[in-house]
């Protein structure tokens, strides 16, 4: 029974759908006005490898993330690049796709933008009013936060502490125009002269930043979500936001589980990484020197709730760990050379069975990777074990499980089969490997000559045998 903790209760709790055998998801997405950092990637694997243990233990999950493309960061963004907003986002929105594909992040179901819902956004704020929950004020709209009786519960606070922060943070002079300072805005009137606006009942102007969420989140997922996903940082106010929103407009609960991720500190010094401080690192800058599947596998082991510091001798176990995995993985791959085609040894079958049982178990317990991480490092051994055995294994045996232990990698994001074929032969090589072959078999070492097929196989370069010699393709 899968036990998630919900950031709402402060609880682990059983994890139950809606609809039987679908979960509705969704995860707040990046602002696209750079590259993405690591405090990004963070949230995108978390999310993803609790994407991925749902669908392997047969749940459809319809996941929804979105980008944000209008935003004062991207306005302040496009002026100093001297292009349009338009540019600027479709830029940053292709470079999340060439930072996310290599690190095994699936895309969302469907990928809204905040700009293509304006419509949507503008009728929603009309309904917040007509329910007395909002009112304009000199082009602006704001939400009445203390209307909402629940407001702060997400973040476990009161609306009197909160409003001592909501008045730090002001620095726009919103203050004049709201009537209670926690009041927070759903819709921003703009100058004429603005780049970048749309027409609205109260004038020319943007959507808010929290209003989006909320629509897209009910547009394609439903009044009521099961897991609604994002950083810890989000949880006030932009979470909380999007529950008063929410809950206003439809008189449903808006999301039955919320789900945060913890921060990424870089350097040993635990720093929380920002701009600010200058130990701001983008995934595009990383991914030049850096194996993605040893940066998804140091990101994908630690739990999603708890920090997780970037460092060199993080990164170092990480590629230790994945060097380990894929070892294995070969060894016992290469036995299926000599491997017999009869019925499957069941003390092998059921230590399979235990091995699931186990990961299972560990990922039930609020995704806790870092244990289930322990069961497949436990099968690693296992597989080397098997594969240093002098008699000869059963293939259905083998088969079983390198495709077992397969799936419980790509949970956590882990393409072994793919890093196995990591080092990309030259022709030189493969034509060298050709050569070795022929002299074992000359020398009648079949086993070594057959070793030899099944490593390039693994490489995906297939060997053919014609009387003018060996041929050779890529699969
Ligand atoms: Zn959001």
């Amino acid at each position: 029974m899968l036990r998630v903790f919900n950031a709402m209760t402060h609880q682990k709790e059983e994890f139950k759908t809606i609809k039987p055998g679908i979960v509705s998801m969704y995860v707040c997405g990046p602002t696209v006005y750079n590259y993405i950092h690591l405090g990004n990637a963070r949230s995108a694997i978390a999310f993803d490898t609790i994407r991925r243990y749902l669908e392997y233990i047969g749940y459809q999950v319809n996941y929804v993330s979105n980008f944000t493309d209008i935003d004062d960061k991207i306005i302040k963004a496009a002026k100093a690049a001297k292009v349009s907003e338009q540019v600027l986002t479709a830029k940053f929105e292709q470079a999340f796709d060439e930072d996310t594909a290599p690190l095994n992040i699936k895309k969302a179901t469907v990928r809204p933008l905040a700009t293509e819902h304006v419509t949507e956004i503008i009728d929603f704020v009309k309904t917040l009013i007509n329910k007395g929950y909002a009112y304009e004020s000199m082009g602006d709209v704001y939400f009445r936060a203390r209307k909402f009786p629940e407001y702060g519960h997400l973040a476990h606070q009161s609306v009197d502490d909160l409003e001592i922060g909501a008045s730090e943070r002001l620095d726009d002079g919103a203050l004049s125009k709201k009537e209670d300072p926690i009041d927070f805005a759903v819709w921003k009137g703009v100058a004429n002269d603005a780049s970048i606006s749309w027409q609205s009942p109260w004038g020319a102007g943007r959507p808010g930043w929290h209003i989006e969420c909320s629509v897209m989140a009910i547009k394609y997922l439903g009044d009521t979500i099961d897991i609604h996903g994002g950083g810890q940082d989000l949880a006030f106010p932009h979470h909380t936001n999007e529950i008063a929103q929410s809950e206003v407009y439809t008189g449903k609960t808006f999301a039955n589980y919320w789900l945060h991720n913890g921060f990424v500190t870089v350097g040993d010094q635990q720093e929380k990484m920002s701009k600010s401080l200058g130990n701001f690192v983008t995934v595009h800058d990383l991914l030049k020197d850096v194996n993605p599947q040893v940066l998804r596998l140091m990101m994908a082991t630690t739990q999603y709730r708890r920090p997780i510091s970037y460092t060199e001798t993080a990164m170092q176990d990480a590629e230790n760990t994945l060097k380990h995995l894929t070892t294995a993985y070969r060894n016992l791959y290469f036995r299926l050379i000599d491997a017999k085609t009869e019925s499957a040894n069941t003390v092998i079958v059921e230590k399979i069975a235990t091995f699931i049982k186990h990961f299972k178990i560990a990922m039930d317990d609020d995704f806790n990777v870092a244990n289930a991480m322990t069961v497949i490092a436990e099968m690693a051994t296992y597989l080397n074990v098997l594969a240093s055995q002098t008699d000869r294994l059963i293939k259905e045996n083998i088969e079983g499980l390198l495709s077992e232990y397969t799936k419980m990698l790509m949970v956590l994001g882990i393409d072994i089969e793919k890093e196995s074929n990591f080092k990309q032969t030259s022709d030189e090589q493969v034509e060298a490997k050709i050569n070795e072959r022929a002299s074992a078999k000359i020398s009648k070492d079949y086993q070594l000559a057959d070793k030899i097929r099944m490593e390039l196989q693994a490489q995906g370069i297939i060997l053919e045998d014609t009387p003018q010699g060996t041929r050779w393709h890529k699969e």
